[in-house]
């Protein structure tokens, strides 16, 4: 009988990368995906460390979890659990400490060695932990890329970070900077064309830090690692993230003039507006040095849109470093940005700051941030009401919006028996064409086509077809 493997992913796009990998993994070792935990050979919970709680969160799913390990077991089979990603890194054995349920703990860097891992619990009955550091052997033995079964796909090509800001684990979980070579995520890249992949989603913690191998051996930068994609024919659109400031260079911002399959959005956090509040973050850049980045992009670039996350109510946040952040929004206008509360990070140097921002203070400072940003977001996505733009479709939206809790919305649908089909538009935008009776989805999915904004939504953008 055929094993089965769920997998449960918290985090960032590169967790959803590895969660992937870590599937063709097991399947190439004869295990298949399943979405239920309760007949699952093996249930991995890919953590993320940046989430609040996230310890708390994940020792609530293992308790979640006790009760189908138990039943398999009183059923004569097996149920492995692991624990992946970034909690699991910073947390080592003590998980183990915690929790009878969990028979394998593996870090980012690790997890090739799954399927070893898996034969070692099952073989000789022990509890198996794996964090090694060692980002190159895992690329190399990794399976290829299977995850390309639409038109969008992406694709680690950097890892870890060098930056050490102040309040982030990650340099403590994913380790020093790595990036693959150019001739190895040009040969996963085509991988991914082969089945039909048109969108390319660089990505790693600090991705316009890459600096892997050229085909003249010699360390190459994003730039030309994208004009190297930019050559494939069947790749039709390029993104990266996430950037930092520090790795702007010209040569990348060139490159959003001088490729046009290179979309004109950027994702480069700044964390904070205040110059004093960069400087305890250990961000290694000022706010005139993001003012410098953004003018020069926008010389080469007028429509790029931008996107940036920032944290509130960092230790020693005043309310001058608060409006130094909101004037630096309104100077700036992003499109669509991530803000948070600063919550501590254990095991970070901001978390043993004794000068902790009262929280009903960073609630009022977050809702007035919020409040910006998504008025920015909607006047953005007003702009392009009546105008055109190229869209790739990726797929059928929800029709029947079960999770919706707006029955009438899906009583419309229904009614209606429209099928809504749903893309993204060079700015990242969220774009939904609703098909005619006799329009086909599929004559438009893992295609791009002309359409015409008919409304525009906070976070979405209506349209309609433009026929051939
Ligand atoms: S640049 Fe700073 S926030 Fe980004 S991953 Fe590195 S340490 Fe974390």
């Amino acid at each position: 009988m055929t094993k089965k493997i769920h997998i449960k992913t918290y985090g960032c796009q590169m967790n959803v990368y590895d969660s992937d990998r870590m599937q063709d993994l097991m399947n190439s070792v004869g295990y298949e995906n399943s979405d239920n935990v309760d007949d699952s050979d093996i249930v991995i919970i890919n953590t993320c460390h940046i989430r609040e709680k996230a310890s708390e969160k994940l020792f609530s799913d293992l308790g979640r979890i006790k009760p189908y390990k138990e039943k398999m077991h009183e059923n004569g089979k097996q149920m492995i659990v692991a624990v992946a990603g970034c909690v699991a890194q910073a947390e080592g054995q003590e998980i183990f400490k915690r929790s009878n349920v969990v028979d394998i703990i593996v870090g980012p860097e690790s997890y090739q060695t799954l399927p070893d891992l898996v034969g070692k619990v099952i073989r000789d009955k022990s509890r198996q932990i794996n964090l090694d550091f060692k980002p190159n052997n895992k690329f190399d033995t990794l399976p290829l890329n299977k995850a390309g079964v639409g038109a969008s796909a992406f694709v680690t090509v950097q890892e870890g970070c060098d930056k050490f800001c102040s309040f982030c684990v990650v340099p403590y979980t994913r380790g020093a900077e790595y990036s693959r070579d150019v001739k190895k995520v040009l040969y996963e890249i085509n991988g991914l064309v082969d089945k039909g992949v048109s969108e390319i989603y660089l990505l790693g913690q600090n991705v316009n830090a890459y600096h892997g191998i050229g085909y003249d051996n010699n360390p190459t930068n994003l730039a030309r690692l994208i004009e190297e994609i930019a050559k494939i024919p069947e790749i039709k659109r390029i993104r990266y993230t996430t950037s930092h400031p520090l790795d702007m260079n010209d040569d990348l911002i060139n490159a959003h003039r001088d490729i046009e399959k290179l979309m004109p959005f950027l994702h480069l956090p700044i964390q904070s507006g205040s110059n004093s509040v960069l400087k305890a973050m250990n961000r290694k850049h000022s706010r005139q040095d993001y003012f410098k980045i953004i003018e020069k992009l926008r010389k080469v670039r007028p429509d790029m849109g931008l996107s940036s996350d920032f944290i509130v109510g960092f230790p020693n946040e005043s309310e001058k470093d608060f409006y130094d952040t909101i004037d630096l929004v309104e100077k700036i206008g992003f499109t669509q940005c991530y803000s948070f509360k600063y919550s501590p990070r254990q095991g970070t140097p901001s978390a043993d700051s004794n000068n902790q921002v009262a929280e009903n203070i960073k609630d009022e400072r977050l809702a007035i941030l919020q409040k910006l940003l998504t008025n920015q977001q909607i006047e953005f996505n007003l702009k392009f009401e009546k105008t055109t733009m190229p869209v790739l479709f990726e797929k059928e939206a929800p029709k029947s919006n079960k999770k919706s809790k707006d029955k009438n919305q899906y009583e419309k649908t229904e009614i209606l028996g429209k099928t809504q089909i749903w893309g993204k538009s060079p700015w990242l935008q969220s774009v939904v064409v609703e098909l005619k009776h006799d329009e086909d989805g599929a004559q438009i999915i893992n295609k791009i086509k002309n359409v015409e904004i008919i409304k525009s939504r906070p976070s979405s953008l209506m349209a309609k077809l433009i026929k051939d």
